[in-house]
């Protein structure tokens, strides 16, 4: 088996949880894993209370920190649209499949889909085998670059919703965690739909 990170051909130890069908195969070398760090911030930014989103987004837990060999797997996955490294993290998310809240992955603009091609954080959920429901339409298009002080006091929300939500307890999953606009947006518009509880689960925490 060759690493789908570094290219470096590794052998897997042999294991009974992998005979039994119970893991999936490993796709990288325990070099690589051994790259990622697990998050320990938890939570999410104290600058949110205070505006009108406060008190929406109810939990939030990052799996991963992120460190310059986590910046260089995302630019391979989203930039270099890799696909196939959304392997990597599917035992990340494999616990999802008793999860009892609707599972929702963060949408991307249309516009922005069609650049990428692919819904990164759908993929994530595909790889670990986990269904999903989308309720979430993004209708405004912006770049990560101009998210600031600004997003936390706008009215202008990033999100619409286009399902029935009412009393529906939603996990948003999202791909990373920087400012908190994308989570805190969803959240907001999610429960003035009538969801009752919105909470958040990324792989990466910035
Ligand atoms: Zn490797």
């Amino acid at each position: 088996m060759n690493c789908l990170i570094c290219s470096n051909e590794f052998i897997e130890k042999p294991s009974w949880s992998y005979l039994f069908m119970i893991k999936q195969p490993q796709v990288i070398c325990d070099k690589c894993q051994k790259k990622f760090e697990q998050a320990e911030m938890k939570g999410f930014h104290k600058d949110w209370e205070g505006t009108i989103f406060e008190g929406f987004l109810d939990s939030l837990t990052s799996i991963y920190s992120y460190n310059e060999f986590m910046n260089d797997v995302l630019h391979q996955y989203k930039f270099l649209q890799d696909v196939e490294l959304a392997k990597v993290f599917r035992e990340d998310f494999v616990h999802l499949k008793s999860e009892t809240a609707m599972i929702v992955p963060i949408p991307m603009h249309p516009e922005k889909l069609k650049e990428r091609t692919f819904a990164q954080v759908d993929e994530l959920l595909i790889a670990a085998n986990i269904p999903f429901t989308q309720p979430l339409q993004k209708t405004m298009n912006i770049t990560q670059g101009k998210k600031s002080k600004i997003d936390r006091t706008q009215s202008e929300i990033l999100f619409s919703v286009t399902e029935n939500v009412v009393g529906k307890s939603i996990l948003l999953i999202d791909d990373l965690y920087t400012t908190g606009t994308t989570l805190h947006h969803a959240a907001y518009i999610l429960k003035q739909a009538g969801a009752t509880n919105v909470s958040a689960l990324t792989l990466v925490r910035v």
